[in-house]
């Protein structure tokens, strides 16, 4: 009896302690979280960070870590830094297996399911041909016929093989290029180090790359503008709300040769080994950053090659939506996967 009553009064006593704690839990106010932007150059582009944060020393820490994640992925994925482990297979992996790092096997996994789905549109062995063009925007000087054929030969996704975290190239002279997909994964990647770090409401945005994570406080997510910058003032701008996802836009707006009066963009055309002359802006909603980089990519080529409709249906194949803005007879239109 007595140890009834005693344990009794316990448990009125916890009840009664557990009723405070709640109480106070609803008056004490609950501390803003400061909105915090950090940004750095990497990638030959500018990251930017926004997060919200109520301990801005851990926040600056985990934007440090996040960023020196992107340096990594840079020093391994680049195309442009000589000894990156993508330039150093691209010797070392002829005719035989090389291992390579997770973050490059991760990579050249997507890219090559994406090329097959893409039926080559997306393919990241176009390294030779991409070169051409770019000496083209420095030079103004359109790349030779015998050139084009040239770097061709070194080229196609089926020439590169990856077997159990290995990598193998048929050729000596191909040459990888994973600038339609790197910003993405990299955004991602920022993304994941802020989370663990406990930072979930947070942006990676690598210029047109963007990966978000849970909204910010008291929204139901992150404003994004898609202006197709192609067809700014034509009234085609729209703002979405995005959480947990990723948005990417694939364009000529920025990198493009203008020669003879001919614009080609920095993105090439694997069919033909020509940058594409077609006006076209590809914005891609995906789950994950490495998904719509490399959409927004191969999304732009099969505009040129098949129409904007194919590009559609490859897009929301892959599970996510694309608003496509295209120059058509003089006019620029706009087409849009259905929001589901
Ligand atoms: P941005 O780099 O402006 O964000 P993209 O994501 O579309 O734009 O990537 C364009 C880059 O992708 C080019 O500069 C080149 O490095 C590479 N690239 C060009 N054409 C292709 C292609 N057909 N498949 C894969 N990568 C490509
Ligand atoms: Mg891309």
């Amino acid at each position: 009896m007595l140890t009834r009553c005693i344990s009794t009064g316990t448990t009125v006593w916890s009840t009664i302690r557990r009723a405070l704690a709640i109480v106070a839990l609803w008056v004490v106010p609950a501390v803003a979280a400061e909105r915090i932007e950090a940004l750095e150059p990497h990638m030959g582009t500018m990251f930017r960070i926004v997060l919200y944060a109520d301990d801005p020393g851990r926040a600056h820490e985990a934007i440090r870590a996040a960023f020196d994640r992107v340096a990594t992925l840079d020093s391994e994925l680049s195309d442009y830094i000589s000894d990156s482990e993508l330039n150093r297979i691209c010797v070392d992996a002829v005719g035989r297996d090389v291992a390579v790092s997770d973050d490059l096997f991760t990579v050249l996994s997507a890219s090559q399911a994406l090329a097959v789905r893409s039926d080559g549109a997306f393919d990241v062995t176009q390294g030779p041909v991409i070169r051409l063009w770019r000496a083209a925007r420095q030079s103004h000087q359109l790349p030779g016929a015998e050139e084009i054929a040239a770097a061709l030969k070194l080229t196609g996704y089926g020439k590169l093989h990856l077997g159990a975290h290995t990598v193998r190239l048929d050729m000596t002279g191909m040459r990888l290029d994973l600038g339609a997909i790197a910003k993405g994964y990299a955004a991602d990647e920022g993304l994941r180090v802020l989370r663990e770090r406990g930072f979930p409401q947070a942006l990676v945005a690598a210029s047109g790359d963007l990966a978000f994570g849970e909204a910010p406080p008291g929204k139901a997510g992150w404003d994004i503008g898609v202006e197709p910058v192609h067809a700014a003032g034509e009234g085609f701008a729209k703002v979405l709300q995005l959480h947990n996802a990723a948005a990417s836009t694939s364009g000529d707006t920025e990198q493009f040769a203008e020669i003879d009066g001919v614009r080609y963009s920095h993105i090439v055309n694997p069919k033909t080994g020509t940058g594409l002359t077609m006006r076209v802006g590809v914005t891609v909603i995906a789950g994950k950053g490495i998904d719509s980089d490399g959409l927004s990519t191969a999304a732009s080529v099969i505009c040129g090659q098949s129409g904007v409709a194919a590009a559609l249906v490859l897009i929301e194949k892959a599970g996510a939506r694309g608003i496509v803005v295209v120059e058509e007879g003089g006019q620029w239109k706009k087409y849009e996967s259905p929001v589901r």
